[in-house]
């Protein structure tokens, strides 16, 4: 496991896998290590036969990037055009029902997904939600909130968590509770909006993480600090 941290950004020229990775932590840093000093690196050339052996990176939510020389889980994307997807609540944003981006609101909380909004040409169509990670099914329900709701088991960054899907169409989740889903796999659909497929809310995807084998569904909770037991997707989606 190596680290990089603020401006530490040591490159050992003949550990042409670290070297690598540590490139590709570089792509998903943002503002964290030194940009300016990672700039004057020397570019790598990066074969295709490498670049598919290459670790996959993903970034956590504070300036520390782990990253593993081992192979790990893929992420993907569980939507189409996914990043390029309004998001109206992101990660840790605090609505109560005088103030939200979304009205009526009936939540109050910090909000510990993000929500992937659909298009007005999406309205009556079928949007497919894809698994983002391998795992098994451990969980599919109508629930207060959410409508159908699937709760997949996963490995993120080393780390167990549950992947929690809601505002599903329940019934289009037809895999059984313990089917392991390979990332990208189809996993249902979403839900008409303001039906009871999404127990009235708009069309949208949300997307939970919670860190550990206990599955939540909660799609907010009461304190920042308990926003901890989540992790952001936005920080491993790419
Ligand atoms: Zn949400």
């Amino acid at each position: 496991m190596n680290k990089i941290e603020g401006s530490r950004c040591d490159l050992d020229q003949d550990m042409k896998i670290q070297f690598i990775a540590m490139m590709l932590a570089v792509s998903v840093l943002g503002a964290g290590c030194a940009k300016n000093e990672l700039e004057t690196l020397p570019t790598p050339s990066i074969s295709p036969s490498m670049a598919q052996t290459a670790p996959s990176v993903a970034a956590s939510t504070s300036s520390t990037v782990s990253v593993s020389t081992h192979a790990t889980n893929t992420i993907t994307l569980p939507l189409s055009d996914a990043l390029s997807r309004v998001t109206k609540k992101s990660f840790g944003l605090y609505v109560t029902p005088q103030h939200s981006p979304v009205s009526p609101e009936r939540f109050k909380g910090y909000h510990v997904g993000t929500d992937f909004e659909t298009t007005a040409d999406e309205k009556d169509a079928v949007v497919s939600v894809q698994a983002i990670c391998d795992g098994a099914l451990a969980m599919k329900k109508r629930a207060t909130g959410y409508g159908g709701v699937a709760v997949q088991r996963c490995k993120i960054n080393g780390g167990e968590v549950t992947v929690i899907y809601g505002h599903l169409k329940l019934t289009s989740v037809t895999a059984s509770v313990g089917h392991v889903f390979r990332a990208g796999d189809a996993l249902g659909v979403l839900g008409k909006g303001f039906s009871t497929e999404t127990d009235g809310e708009r069309k949208h995807l949300h997307l939970g993480i919670h860190r550990g084998k206990a599955i939540s569904i909660l799609g907010y909770v009461q304190s920042k600090a308990a926003l901890s037991a989540w992790i952001d997707p936005m920080s491993v989606l790419r």
